[in-house]
């Protein structure tokens, strides 16, 4: 069984992979999802509150779709770095105090309602950003999974003492795994020295085609194993990677298995 998933930003926010991109992310949104119904696969698409005030008109062909479960991404993905830095300094919670993740869920959950009608189940930290207030904010906000960060053992959404699932990844993720746009090998060595980031998946960047056979290779195996694969996969990456040619690869092996909206698993749960 197998949860795609992937993150959504409102243009403003300007990230390197959009200043690398000639049309907007929602826009590779929309194109994405000509393929999943091409493939007739499900997703979730986690958004930031703001895209849905800044680009409705874009929005509105994306989320009304069933093949679509909307989820939060954050209301301005923490746009405002130097708080958030300075927040994490001195308190070691990037997400900033508990009132103002409270007020940023909140109005993210609200804009999402007043445009769509409807409640959001799930939700996903800009950055996997979780701080010791996550749990306890989105589920007081109604939330039932958080997805943050990478995890390979993360077999099932497991039960957070507040009520809530967390579900990390547990498919190696596109984005910070791949050479592409901004991160070019030069940025990436550079970046290493001075993080020395890493993740359950190793530290390794590849190109697209490597990447997408890491991915096949681990949802297969999750497929035999009668796992559920919670994976990563961002429109305007797979975009500006080349143009969408080796993803479908892998929504061709996805669209042979189950697939899941992620609320779903915790309907199945209960
Ligand atoms: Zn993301
Ligand atoms: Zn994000």
């Amino acid at each position: 069984m197998i949860c795609l998933t992937g993150d959504l930003h409102h243009m403003s926010l300007n990230t390197g992979n959009q200043q690398h991109s000639y049309i907007s992310e929602m826009k590779t949104a929309i194109l994405f999802l000509r393929l999943l119904e091409v493939y007739d696969i499900k997703m979730n698409y986690f958004i930031t509150g703001k895209s849905f005030e800044e680009e409705w008109s874009d929005v509105k062909q994306i989320v009304f779709n069933p093949l679509i479960e909307v989820g939060g991404h954050n209301y301005d993905a923490f746009e405002n770095e130097f708080f958030h830095r300075v927040w994490n300094k001195l308190t070691k919670n990037y997400n900033g105090p508990k009132w103002y993740q409270r007020n940023d869920t909140l109005k993210t959950i609200e804009i999402i309602k007043e445009k769509t009608g409807r409640d959001i189940k799930v939700w996903r930290n800009h950055m996997y950003m979780h701080g010791e207030n996550t749990e306890e904010v989105l589920f007081d906000a109604g939330i039932q999974i958080c997805s943050d960060g990478v995890k390979k053992a993360s077999n099932e959404p497991s039960l957070h003492k507040t009520g809530i699932y967390n579900f990390p990844i547990n498919i190696i993720p596109d984005h910070e795994h791949l050479i592409h746009a901004e991160r070019t090998p030069q940025w990436i060595e550079k970046w290493q020295k001075r993080y020395n980031w890493s993740d359950d998946f190793g530290k390794e960047s590849y190109y697209v085609e490597t990447w997408a056979n890491l991915v096949l290779e681990q949802l297969k195996d999750r497929e035999a194993k009668g796992l559920v694969s919670n994976v990563i996969i961002h429109p305007i990456t797979m975009y500006l990677c080349d143009n969408f040619k080796q993803v479908k690869r892998i929504l061709e092996y996805i669209s042979t298995c189950e697939t899941v909206h992620m609320s779903e698993l915790v309907k199945a749960k209960s």
